[in-house]
């Protein structure tokens, strides 16, 4: 019978807690492979897919379950030497080099690794006249994995999946979404440490346009690909900034605009039950991204913490993430962000904060942030 062989990742490291991890990680899969026809089945260690249709899906899907480290597609017999003998004769290798590798997690099995994988290795031999056994470099592996539950798997490819932790194990956050490149990157890092997602999205309309919001939503549903769904948040900011152009000296426009963004996120954050702000931001890559602008961009935030998973690496880095999860071509499809319109030729580079806050005070900052909370769009966003 077909099965396919999950492994789990660092849930091994985490004691006590392992049972919670383990039964998030099951749920995650469940809700990953909703529509499809499959059975499940937990041993210790493994995760075991049966009785399933439609292979490639089921496997597509599961690769992007966060917490599972790789995954094979298994022939699964009884684990007896004569049954595992028997099937691993009907192997046609199709190259000229193979090993046997044998790992035997049921201690009761009676044959040793080593043994038992020179057996085989003889077997498939007998059945392969073209073939010869390499240990050091083969073209093939041919594996065999004795379980606790009684049964053996036999596959010859381990197909990589996302590793992390499981989706909700760390909590629930809010990221601030963009349609850059660097915004959906950083939500699929700290997805993958297994927070739960909401997403604000800020535009300035009709300075931004209606589509660089769908952009945005786009950039959402590719996420949820990872994260089954988001709550996106879209805020009006277009009063904000024409405020802030109006009052403020201009090259403070960006400094005051993101912590208004942060004051928005914060209040929304709270009121959703969400711990943490996740943004995109990459240490020195523009004006608004140096050590002194996010001093001055945290200090708008009552308590919750920023978290900037991109903040140490180099765009090239993020690009390649971008490119791997599949939201690169969206992100540079053109559009036009709500921190591009009514930009200063010269942005402070390390502002002050005293300085950030007495323009600051050239504007009714409540009555802003609830304005744009009163205007608030809810967008339910799924993967399928
Ligand atoms: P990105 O590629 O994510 O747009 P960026 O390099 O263009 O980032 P900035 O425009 O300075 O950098 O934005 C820094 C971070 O602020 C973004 O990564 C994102 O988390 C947040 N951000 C910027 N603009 C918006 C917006 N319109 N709505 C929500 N969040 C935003
Ligand atoms: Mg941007």
């Amino acid at each position: 019978m077909k099965s396919i062989l999950l492994r789990m990742g660092e849930l091994f490291l985490k004691g006590e807690n392992r049972g919670m991890f383990e039964n998030m990680l099951i749920s995650n899969i469940r809700k990953k492979l909703e529509g499809l026809n499959y059975k499940l089945q937990r041993t210790r260690g493994r995760i075991m897919i049966t009785d399933f249709d439609e292979q490639q899906e089921v496997v597509e899907r599961l690769t992007k379950v966060f917490g599972l480290v790789s995954l094979s597609v298994a022939e699964e017999v009884d684990a007896t030497v004569e049954n595992i003998e028997q099937y691993v004769s009907t192997i046609k290798i199709g190259a000229k080099t193979f090993k046997v590798d044998v790992n035997r997690a049921d201690k009761r099995f009676p044959v040793s690794s080593m043994e038992f994988a020179a057996d085989l290795g003889g077997v498939i031999l007998d059945a392969n006249s073209n073939a010869s056994v390499e240990l050091y470099h083969p073209e093939v592996i041919v594996c065999v994995d004795i379980r606790n539950n009684g049964k053996a798997y036999i596959f010859d490819k381990v197909i990589k999946c996302q590793g992390g932790l499981p989706l909700s194990t760390s909590g629930r956050a809010l990221l601030l979404l963009s349609g850059g490149i660097d915004s959906p990157v950083a939500g699929y890092m700290m997805a993958k440490r297994g927070l739960k997602l909401h997403a604000i999205h800020f535009y300035s309309y009709p300075y931004t346009s209606q589509q660089a919001k769908q952009k945005v939503i786009t950039l959402a549903q590719q996420l949820c690909e990872y994260v089954d769904d988001i709550k996106l948040h879209c805020i009006s900011f277009t009063k904000v900034q024409e405020e802030i152009h109006a009052k403020c000296a201009p090259e403070f426009m960006i400094t005051i605009m993101r912590r208004i963004m942060m004051r928005v996120a914060e209040i929304i954050a709270k009121r959703e039950d969400l711990g943490a702000i996740v943004t995109g931001e990459s240490l020195g890559q523009v004006a608004s991204q140096t050590m002194q602008s996010m001093t001055v961009t945290e200090d708008a935030l009552e308590s919750l913490p920023i978290f900037r998973p991109c903040i140490g690496l180099d765009k090239e880095d993020i690009v390649k993430i971008a490119k791997e999860i599949g939201t690169f071509e969206t992100s540079i499809l053109p559009y036009e962000d709500c921190c591009t319109v009514f930009l200063p030729k010269n942005p402070v580079i390390k502002p002050k904060l005293a300085k950030a806050r007495s323009e600051e005070a050239n504007l009714d900052v409540e009555a802003l942030v609830n304005e744009c909370i009163a205007g608030e769009e809810v967008i339910h966003i799924k993967s399928y």
